[in-house]
């Protein structure tokens, strides 16, 4: 296989990670931020499906409330009805051949004029979207709405300059190529609450590729989903490529998935969603014109598990982190640790001084390194699993909520003797850790625990010094993760340096924002050109002797 860049594969402007600002005291990025914060709170916008290009208010409004001031409302929203979710499938397909003919240059440009004006004049406006939407901290705002989304538009376009530069060889007289074509049906990219950069990836991705979508963003998240469409519209995107459809899931998705003209489905969100959307596809598969690609990146129930010669130091910062920032919705959250007897009275104390030391509140506050969890659902959800831990297992930390103005839910680290116990397998998706303490002895049965313990697979870290410890990690936990970490917490990945994505119940493990991921938005046509065809059909051993 010879790999050659094709005519049609031009230089990329330079591509690295967007850098992170600090938004320390007396920063320009603060004063900033803080001031488009004030500003937005006391806008209100009426979002509107967007099919075809054309804004549609339905008049089926809903509200989408501030989690941390749920009485605060940041947006009205319409609901698609039946006949806006058939428009936007009419819009995708109008769209389509238009889209999937313009160069490929020109919708990678969109693409990285988009990243700039994100990187630039919309930076404060998309991270204090989020903050007010989804009540994220300034930072974890930043690491998020603006750099994981800018590093995902510019990123996926050097990814998929290289899949179009992998051509096949030829021979003699024979011109082999490999055309990248983008999907003959409509993508459905649904996002979740969590994170505004998975939002802005869903649909921007496969669109990348040459094919048209139909996005429905989380009602939860439609602040930042807005701002981000804006961003796509400003920098040139055609009208078509991207139809903005808000609404009830199971009306959308059920007409969606019933259409001759599906393609693919592009989805991130709960495993069990997943689930019933490839059921559905399954039962409708005689119906459509192609085998639709089924992308999902699901849940998770990440681990740490550290060995004895771990640093203790290191081990407590992980829990926090990676177990509380962003109020543990983050499907990468630390939700289980294994810590060795030996290493435990450090480890809890340690962690213990830094829950004690956490402020919890409004993210427009600064100081506040957790603010509230989505939803009342998420809400009652959580308080279920802290009733449970207050009865059947020892609650060290946390353990309480309070709903009053927003929906606040304590860090809470628990202590259970039970391997088995539910809080060790289940998602819970909030500020929760729970940790099983083990006998230093039985390193090689407790790797094997924490493989089986879940039927997730999305990430886990390792805590070791001794190399063997580490080696016998990626043995037992080979297929446990998909993304793993060596002493690091096991959030954080970032697009470029550690593709995402995990296996078994954790989804597809088709690596957001890599070349992984785009080679499923493409259905590829091989073209070969023989340049003397054979004028004769008898081959020469026919000849007589
Ligand atoms: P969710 O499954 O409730 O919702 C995700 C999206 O699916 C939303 O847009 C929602 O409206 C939609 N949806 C709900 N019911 C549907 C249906 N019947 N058909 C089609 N769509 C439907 O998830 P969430 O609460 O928004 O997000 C949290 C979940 O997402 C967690 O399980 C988390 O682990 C997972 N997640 C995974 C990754 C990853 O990369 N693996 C990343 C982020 C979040």
């Amino acid at each position: 296989m010879t790999s050659y860049p094709t005519s049609n594969v031009r230089r990329l402007p330079p591509i690295s990670n967007e850098p992170i600002k600090s938004y320390a005291p007396g920063s320009p990025e603060r004063d900033e931020l803080k001031a488009r914060l004030a500003a937005m709170e006391q806008e209100c916008p009426d979002i509107p499906l967007v099919i075809g290009g054309r804004e549609i208010r339905t008049g089926d409004v809903a509200k989408a409330t501030s989690p941390h001031k749920h009485r605060h409302v940041t947006a009205t929203w319409h609901r698609a009805r039946p006949e806006d979710v058939h428009a936007a499938i009419k819009a995708a397909h109008d769209a389509r051949r238009e889209w999937a003919s313009w160069r490929w240059e020109d919708r990678a440009g969109v693409l990285l004029k988009a990243a700039d004006i994100l990187a630039g004049p919309k930076r404060a406006t998309l991270n204090a979207a989020t903050m007010l939407g989804q009540s994220k901290t300034a930072y974890q705002t930043e690491i998020d709405a603006a750099c994981e989304t800018i590093d995902f538009w510019r990123f996926n376009v050097r990814f998929a300059a290289q899949i179009l530069a992998e051509q096949p060889a030829s021979s003699a007289g024979v011109w082999n190529q490999t055309d990248y074509r983008g999907l003959e049906g409509f993508v459905y990219a649904i996002s979740p609450f969590n994170f505004t950069a998975i939002g802005a990836n869903l649909p921007t991705a496969p669109a990348l590729m040459g094919c048209t979508t139909i996005w429905k963003p989380a009602g939860t998240a439609i602040l930042s989903a807005w701002h981000t469409l804006q961003i796509l519209h400003e920098a040139g995107l055609p009208p078509g490529v991207i139809n903005f459809v808000p609404g009830n899931a199971a009306t959308i998705t059920d007409i969606l998935l019933a259409d001759r003209n599906f393609g693919g489905v592009h989805f991130t969100g709960s495993t069990a969603v997943f689930n019933s959307m490839w059921k559905t596809i399954g039962e409708n598969i005689n119906k459509y014109k192609s085998y639709p690609r089924i992308v999902g990146e699901t849940g998770g129930k990440d681990f740490i598990v550290a060995h004895p010669s771990a640093d203790a130091a290191a081990i407590a910062v992980a829990i926090v982190r990676g177990g509380f920032e962003y109020q543990g919705q983050k499907c990468s959250a630390a939700s289980r640790a294994y810590i060795p007897k030996s290493l435990w009275n450090e480890v809890r104390d340690r962690t213990l001084a830094m829950i004690a030391d956490i402020r919890m509140g409004d993210p427009s506050d600064f100081r506040n390194f957790m603010g509230a969890v989505i939803d009342k659902k998420a809400f009652e959800r959580i308080g279920g699993y802290l009733a449970d831990a207050k009865q059947n297992a020892k609650v060290l930390a946390g353990g309480n909520t309070n709903g009053a103005d927003g929906w606040f839910v304590e860090p809470t680290l628990i202590q259970t003797e039970n391997p088995a116990y539910r809080l060790l397998c289940e998602e819970i998706f909030g500020p929760v850790v729970t940790v099983f303490v083990y006998d230093d002895a039985k390193w090689i049965e407790t790797l094997q625990t924490v493989d089986q313990t879940s039927p997730y697979a999305l990430t886990g870290a390792v805590f070791a010094r001794d190399k063997n410890a580490v080696a016998d990690a990626h043995r037992e936990l080979h297929h446990a993760a998909g993304n793993f970490y060596i002493n690091d917490k096991p959030t954080g990945a970032v697009v470029g340096q550690q593709p995402f994505g995990g296996a078994r119940a954790s989804g597809t493990n088709d690596k957001a924002g890599s070349k992984l991921n785009l080679t499923r938005w493409t259905s590829a046509r091989t073209v070969k050109e023989t340049f003397s065809p054979p004028t004769e059909y008898r081959y020469p051993f026919m000849s007589a002797e």
